[in-house]
């Protein structure tokens, strides 16, 4: 039997001599913001999908704040698997449009992302189709593991990796390729936005906790609550969480795109606001690698040069 095509494409490590000199110390990038799809996130879910399919999958339903439902289309697409996406409200036009173009039916699901899990993992139960979680299955953290191969085959072995978590898919698969390579004395720091906090919340707590509401400009970092799997590993690694304003991870965004010439969403823009800040474990590390997580839910017209916050609501 021949090997699975992989969806997802091996992507740079830059060193970036504009963030380094900002940052006082040698910052490199993990640029999955060039993954075909504009996000890590094809990692997992190509990986989930054409696991699926083997199983003898013909549907595929995900729910999502935009960057999974992208991927899940893709793999959709690519694999020749009809795929519905439940989205919520908030979640980016452009992004609704990426899964569209990829041949998603796209169906709107409530206020959160809660909601459109709820309606998704019930029509995937009814339809008999495959409900692609967004991060949180043992196949997906696979998938997002062979980004450390990558490190690491680039000849890289950073002190210290900066991460933004949602959910903790791209966390533990993480903490897994790390850990594959003997490097899991390697420092995390994990950054989270204010509003979508709930891995440094669970860690203050010393349990797993499901945020109230979810408000925040990283739509994308926007789980209530992340998975057991990211909370628990997280335990047998040496982690530090960290939580930014919307305000810094918008600035992170228009730094970076002004620098690198790439524009990101401002999940992306909360990990890189942590080396821009020489926030937390930054400022003592002697070199940093920032995944650079991307994503699609941003646009020109978005005028992240002309952000004001919302009102909180
Ligand atoms: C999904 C996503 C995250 C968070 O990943 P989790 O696996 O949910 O922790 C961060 N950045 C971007 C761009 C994403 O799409």
């Amino acid at each position: 039997m021949s090997e699975p095509r992989v969806l997802h494409t091996v992507t740079p490590v830059w060193h970036s001599l504009p963030i380094s000199r900002i940052a006082g110390r040698p910052v490199h990038l993990k640029m999955e913001a060039l993954q075909p799809v504009g996000s890590f996130k094809i990692r997992g879910i190509g990986h989930l999908c054409q696991n699926a399919v083997a199983g003898g999958a013909r549907h595929f339903v995900s729910s999502s704040g935009g960057n999974a439902g992208v991927a899940a289309a893709y793999a959709g697409r690519e694999l020749g698997v009809r795929t519905t996406v439940f989205v919520f409200h908030g979640v980016p036009d452009t992004a609704r449009q990426r899964m569209e173009e990829y041949g998603a039916e796209v169906v709107m699901a409530g206020p959160s992302w809660q909601e459109a899990h709820e309606a998704a993992s019930l029509v995937a139960e009814r339809d008999g189709a495959f409900y692609v979680h967004p991060f949180d299955h043992p196949d997906i953290w696979a998938g997002h593991s062979t980004l450390v191969d990558e490190v690491v085959a680039q000849g890289l072995q950073p002190k210290l990796v900066v991460v933004a978590v949602g959910g903790g898919g791209l966390l533990t698969g993480l903490m897994q390729g790390l850990d594959r390579h003997g490097l899991e004395k390697t420092r995390i720091l994990t950054v989270e936005t204010h509003g979508t906090e709930s891995f440094f919340a669970a860690r203050a707590a010393g349990h797993l906790v499901r945020l109230p509401r979810i408000n925040s400009v990283a739509k994308t970092l926007g789980a209530a609550q992340v998975a057991t799997e990211a909370f628990e590993l997280a335990k047998q690694h040496d982690v530090e969480s960290l939580v930014v304003t919307d305000e810094q991870a918008l600035a992170a965004c228009r730094q970076f795109a002004l620098d690198h010439r790439i524009l990101v969403e401002p999940a992306a823009g909360a990990a890189l606001a942590a080396a821009y800040g020489q926030l937390g474990a930054v400022a003592r590390a002697e070199d940093v690698l920032v995944i650079v997580c991307g994503g699609v839910g941003i646009a020109l017209k978005d005028d992240i040069f002309a952000y004001t916050p919302r009102d909180p609501d």
